[in-house]
C-alpha cells in the first residue's frame, strides 16, 4: 500500500477459505520475507476483504499461512480503524468480557454471541517492516481478537460455548458452503 493510495485499490480478489480447510486449523507463520509479494498479499486481502463487505481478514483466509491481518473496522464510538499487521503479537488483553454478536467470513452467514474482551493491544510490524502497535476497544477489540485467533489456527466458534455453540454447529452443517 503506497501512501495516498485506497488500500486494495490495485489488489486481486482472491477466493476465500471456508470453515473445514485445513489452512484455517493451522497455526500460521512468521512472515520472514518482506518483499513485493507481501505487499501485494496485503493489497488483496485489503480487495477481498471489501469485495466480501468484512471488516477484517486473516491470511490463512484467503488460503496463505502467514502471520498477517487486515482490518477496516468501526469501533463502538464509530472510529474509523484500518490497517495491517504483519507478525502480530497480543501484549494487552484486559477489560470487562463482553458476549457480543460475531461472524466471520468464512462462515458466511452465520454469527453468534462471542465472549471477548473489551480491551486489546497488538503489536508488529508493517509490509516495510516498521513497528505498529494498534490498541482497540469495543467492537474493535473484538476484531484484533478473532484475527490473532485465526493466525493461531482457530475460528471463533472455539470461543462459542453451551446451547449456542450447538445452534451454530447445526447452522454450520445445514449450510449450502458445508
Ligand atoms: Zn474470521
Amino acid at each position: 500500500m503506497r501512501h495516498g493510495t485506497i488500500p486494495g485499490a490495485s489488489g486481486r480478489v482472491r477466493p476465500l477459505t471456508l470453515l473445514g480447510d485445513p489452512v484455517l486449523e493451522t497455526p500460521c507463520a512468521e512472515v520472514t520475507d518482506f518483499g513485493p509479494e507481501l505487499a501485494a498479499l496485503v493489497e488483496d486481502m485489503f480487495a477481498t476483504m471489501y469485495a466480501a463487505r468484512g471488516v477484517g481478514l486473516a491470511a490463512n483466509q484467503v488460503g496463505v499461512g502467514l502471520r498477517v491481518f487486515v482490518y477496516d473496522c468501526p469501533d463502538d464510538e464509530d472510529t474509523r480503524h484500518l490497517g495491517h499487521v504483519v507478525n502480530p503479537r497480543v501484549v494487552e488483553l484486559d477489560g470487562v468480557t463482553v458476549r457480543g454478536p460475531e461472524g466471520c467470513l468464512s462462515l458466511p452467514g452465520l454469527e453468534a454471541a462471542t465472549p471477548r474482551f473489551d480491551h486489546a493491544v497488538v503489536e508488529g510490524v508493517t509490509v516495510s517492516g516498521e513497528a505498529v502497535r494498534v490498541h482497540g476497544t469495543g467492537f474493535f477489540a473484538r476484531c484484533l481478537q478473532h484475527e490473532c485467533d485465526h493466525l493461531a489456527g482457530g475460528v471463533y466458534v472455539d470461543r462459542v460455548a453451551g446451547w449456542r455453540r450447538r445452534r451454530l454447529l447445526r447452522q454450520v452443517a445445514r449450510a449450502p458452503w458445508s
